[in-house]
């Protein structure tokens, strides 16, 4: 089956290393263009990128000349890891010209006609792809995102307790140092440390996930009517971000009604046969000392949430640990499965049919 082209931007960066990683051997997808600054453009990408995951770059995309920012680009699909403030204005403009684009960055995330995806979570909210098609006047362009990183193993914990009524949410995270991406934290910084201040990261997991696991209405999301408080620290850990969270209902399920929801959490029908859907979603652990960064980010090929350590909360009702891969499920791998929906749902023009579930609206 002949693939799409796809176009990494921020390819030298620690998402976009991730991005070029997991399209190795994709069913759908082929890298064909990749972009960066201009310290990078105009050099092979083998020699622009100092690439800090195992093994080499593949070597298809090794040969690639990285692309300036202002390239044209041909590729119908965009794969985004820019800093905010660079894809603030770019990645509005690449939709305008009929790019797809799956954005990791937080620029859009809480625009009223932009969907903040998780498609195992909320497939459905792809729909305001058609709302912003209209407000905007793109034809064939599109903009969704993925969520922060840190909020992951929360929301996908959460999506199947929703109907015991969430209510209030305290967060606690232990944040990896590649969230920060590279080079990142000084090694003086974080070595033998914790940091307990990211930057934007608590506002953000106060926000997002309301909008994550809220309600399509016709031209926007109802945020769920839940109170979140999030703390959020840096901790010397390479990939996978840990949470402390506990959660108060309006009607309190006993443990094993939320271990019964979890385990039977399949998630939205249109995500489930996508190429990086994870399965399961969610994996339950009994050990006492776990989840664990080290131990447990690979679940699903980076793409399943650990959790574990449930159990009664003297303050609210429960509380549990989750982790997720940050770079993976919480970035690349997450964005990767958007652009997926994004094409099943027929929102990619001249996509091979075979790779369509139903056309869009
Ligand atoms: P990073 O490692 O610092 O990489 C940044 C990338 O953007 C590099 O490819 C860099 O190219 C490029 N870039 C920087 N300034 C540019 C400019 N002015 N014009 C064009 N390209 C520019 O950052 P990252 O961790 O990959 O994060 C990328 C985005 O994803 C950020 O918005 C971040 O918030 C978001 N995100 C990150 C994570 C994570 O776990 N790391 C998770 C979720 C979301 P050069 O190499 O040429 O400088």
């Amino acid at each position: 089956m002949p693939k799409l082209d796809v176009a990494i931007l921020g390819a030298t960066g620690a998402v976009g290393q991730r991005f070029i990683q997991l399209l190795e051997n994709h069913p759908w997808f082929r890298v064909a263009e990749v972009v960066a600054s201009d310290r990078s453009a105009g050099k092979p990408y083998a020699e622009a990128c100092r690439w800090v995951l195992a093994g080499q770059p593949p070597s298809e995309v090794a040969q690639l000349n990285v692309l300036p920012l202002d390239a044209e680009l041909n590729s119908p699909i965009v794969l985004s890891a820019l800093p905010g403030d660079v894809a603030k204005t770019l990645e509005p403009e690449l939709a305008a010209r009929g790019h797809v684009v799956s954005s990791n960055t937080s620029s859009h995330r809480m625009a009223a006609d932009v969907p903040i995806l998780l498609p195992d979570i909320n497939a459905d909210h792809v729909r305001l792809v058609d709302v912003q098609r209209r407000n905007r006047g793109w034809t064939s362009g599109a903009l969704v995102t993925m969520s922060n990183c840190t909020i992951v193993a929360m929301v996908v914990a959460l999506a199947p307790l929703l109907k015991f009524g969430v209510k209030q949410i305290n967060l606690v995270s232990m944040q990896a140092i590649s969230g920060a991406g590279y080079p990142g934290v000084a090694s003086l910084d974080i070595l033998d440390n914790v940091i307990p201040y990211i930057g934007g990261e608590e506002e953000k997991a106060e926000t997002e996930p309301r909008k994550i696991l809220g309600a399509l209405a016709s031209d926007h999301v109802n945020m769920l009517d839940a109170t979140i408080s999030a703390a959020c620290n840096r901790v010397p850990v390479l990939d996978g971000h840990l949470v402390c969270v506990s959660v108060g209902f309006e009607h309190k399920p006993s443990l094993d009604d939320i271990k019964a929801a979890w385990a039977a959490f399949e998630g939205h029908p249109d995500a489930r046969s996508l190429p990086s859907a994870p399965h399961p979603i969610i994996v339950y652990t009994d050990g006492p000392d776990r989840p664990q960064p080290r131990r447990d980010r690979e679940a699903g090929r980076g793409m399943t949430t650990t959790v574990g350590r449930l159990r009664e909360c003297p303050l609210l009702d429960v509380k549990f640990v989750g982790l997720s891969h940050n770079t993976i499920r919480g970035a690349a791998g997450g964005a990767i499965l958007n652009a997926e929906l994004l094409v099943a749902q027929g929102y990619v023009q001249n996509a091979p049919v075979a790779l369509t579930a139903t056309a869009a609206d």
